[in-house]
């Protein structure tokens, strides 16, 4: 066989994929270098958390690498070589280190895959882009998928998954359980049982990353305990969350998907965002491992627990990914519904009296970490209620949660909540009144606000914020066969309850932070 010629390999922070094929070739003559750059700490004001769990699942995947006799270069943060830039490290690499070839795998920011590609256009030396081995479908796929087809609805996409991946399937064609959702039966409310097991494995002291940090300073946000760090890190803390929520969240993970409660933060979730995101674990074996112990515990465990999880996988999380490549650029300008307000401050204090709101901000500043119904129902749903321009609601999303990557957090945050894609993943705007938010958490009791009252004083800001919602956007919804009867009881307000409704909702809006 031929000598491989001096290859440099780089991997992103997303890019901890330990079974990747590169780790399984022969390394003579291949380095891989890691960077923690000012790039990507500073695109956007990151939750101190996100910085710490990327920087530490790096360095943690290096060591790993390096223990197993790779070459490793890595930069950290503040190595008074490091130039805070992709294309100018990697420039000083190659001259350094005289590279003959560079190697990179996909990245999943469409900004990062621009700037590698100019990279590499600019470059004299050979070069050459790996995928990922990470997802279970390619960035095309989704678009061939829907080529010709009227409605894009993730449902059938989804079955397709299932056939094609042969999950939870009794013969080629026909879903196991004989139904292909059970999304019906998981619509719970949590009021204090069934109990939810709290152990959650280790904890890790990141003091010595967090000076660091510091000392670089960069600028962030949120709320962190140095000495007990409670997002996994490596490939073993990774599948020790894994088979933690096998054995212990599973078997209640549908019924209370949609749950919300004040003393919760994550009820019966399974935290495996970060692990996945960053591809320390890949979703096929998150899948498996799931439906595996499943197997082996259907007396206790009920396979709507588990169609509702493989869903969240199996079809949510790569139908976004298909969104995002199909729709990038332009995705990330859009703003159909016109929005231009700003968000308010309390997004980044949890400082108001709405108890909804106070606790889904206080949760996501603590943990860098809140469930998908508060993300939607709670934060986005005001944000949308209240006019806010999708670049706002953006910056939060992409800079307080841990799990927060482009691909995935513009098309859940700017598609499925904020509806500035204009129908492309949701085919209404996920907006409520607080008696949606009433009937799936406790929220409501402790509130200053009353969630039976539409208008006046102490009425919940939800209530007003709905109808005049509505109202503000009739005309754009008047097609939409989903939103026919929400506006046929809109037209059927007097012309006084209405006034009386737009009034309450205007005082908010131009005032949040008095609320
Ligand atoms: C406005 C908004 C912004 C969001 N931003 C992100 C984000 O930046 N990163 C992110 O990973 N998820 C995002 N989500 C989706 C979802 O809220 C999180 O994946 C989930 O809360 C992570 O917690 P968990 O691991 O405990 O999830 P679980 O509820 O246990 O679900 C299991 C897994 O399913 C996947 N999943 C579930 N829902 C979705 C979804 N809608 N899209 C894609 N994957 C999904 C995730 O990988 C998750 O880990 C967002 C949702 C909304 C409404
Ligand atoms: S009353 Fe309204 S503002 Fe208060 S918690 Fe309920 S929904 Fe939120």
């Amino acid at each position: 066989m031929a000598e491989r010629v001096k290859t440099l390999r780089l991997i992103l922070g997303d890019q901890l994929n330990h079974q990747h094929s590169w780790f399984k070739e022969e390394q003579e003559n291949i380095r891989y270098v890691f960077m923690e750059m000012r790039q990507e700490t500073d695109y956007v004001t990151h939750h101190i958390q996100k910085v710490i769990g990327f920087f530490s699942a790096m360095r943690e995947f290096a060591a790993h690498l390096k223990e197993r006799d790779h070459e490793v270069i890595y930069l950290k943060i503040n190595y008074k070589k490091n130039k805070q830039t992709l294309p100018e490290n990697l420039k000083q690499i190659i001259s350094d280190y005289e590279i003959e070839k560079f190697e990179y795998q996909l990245p999943d920011e469409y900004r990062l895959d621009v700037q590698l590609k100019d990279f590499c256009r600019d470059l004299t030396i050979e070069t050459e882009a790996y995928d990922t081995e990470h997802f279970l479908t390619s960035r095309e796929d989704l678009t061939n998928f829907y080529k010709g087809k009227k409605e894009m609805t993730m449902e059938y996409f989804y079955r397709d998954m299932r056939k094609k991946y042969d999950i939870l399937m009794v013969n080629t064609k026909d879903p196991e359980g004989g139904k292909w959702n059970f999304d019906k039966s998981n619509r719970k409310k949590w009021s204090g049982k069934p109990e939810i097991p709290h152990e959650r494995g280790f904890r890790k002291d990141v003091s010595e990353l967090l000076q660091e940090v510091e000392k670089a300073g960069i600028k962030t946000f949120g709320n962190l305990d140095a000495e007990k760090f409670i997002w996994p890190t490596s490939r073993e803390d990774s599948l020790s969350v894994l088979n933690y929520f096998c054995k212990n969240l599973l078997v209640h993970f549908g019924d209370f998907q949609d749950a919300l409660h004040t003393e919760q933060a994550y009820l019966f979730h399974s935290r495996l965002s970060f692990a996945l995101n960053s591809k320390m674990l890949h979703p096929k074996e998150v899948i498996d491992s799931v439906i595996g112990y499943w197997r082996e515990n259907k007396d206790e465990i009920d396979i709507s627990q588990v169609e509702g999880f493989v869903r969240q996988i199996l079809g949510w999380r790569e139908y976004m990914r298909g969104i995002y490549w199909k729709e990038m650029p332009g995705y990330g300008k859009s703003n159909k519904l016109e929005n231009q307000n700003k968000l308010p401050e309390f997004y980044w204090t949890a400082n108001t009296k709405m108890n909804c709101l106070k606790h889904s901000i206080q949760q996501s500043l603590d943990n860098a970490y809140a469930h998908h119904i508060q993300r939607l129902m709670i934060t986005g749903n005001y944000a949308l209620l209240t006019r806010t321009h999708p670049n706002e609601v953006d910056a939060w999303y992409l800079g307080i949660y841990i799990d927060a990557i482009e691909w995935v957090e513009i098309t859940n945050t700017r598609g499925m909540s904020q509806f500035a894609d204009g129908g492309i993943v949701a085919t209404k705007p996920y907006v409520s009144s607080g008696s949606y938010i009433n009937k799936m958490s406790n929220y409501c009791k402790g509130c200053e606000y009353d969630v039976m009252k539409k208008t006046g004083e102490n009425s919940c800001p939800f209530n007003s914020l709905y109808w005049n919602f509505l109202d503000d956007k009739r005309e754009f919804f008047k097609d939409n066969r989903r939103m026919g009867m929400m506006l046929n009881m809109l037209d059927k307000k007097s012309q006084d309850e209405l006034f009386r409704i737009k009034e309450r909702a205007n005082a908010i809006i131009q005032n949040p932070e008095n609320f």
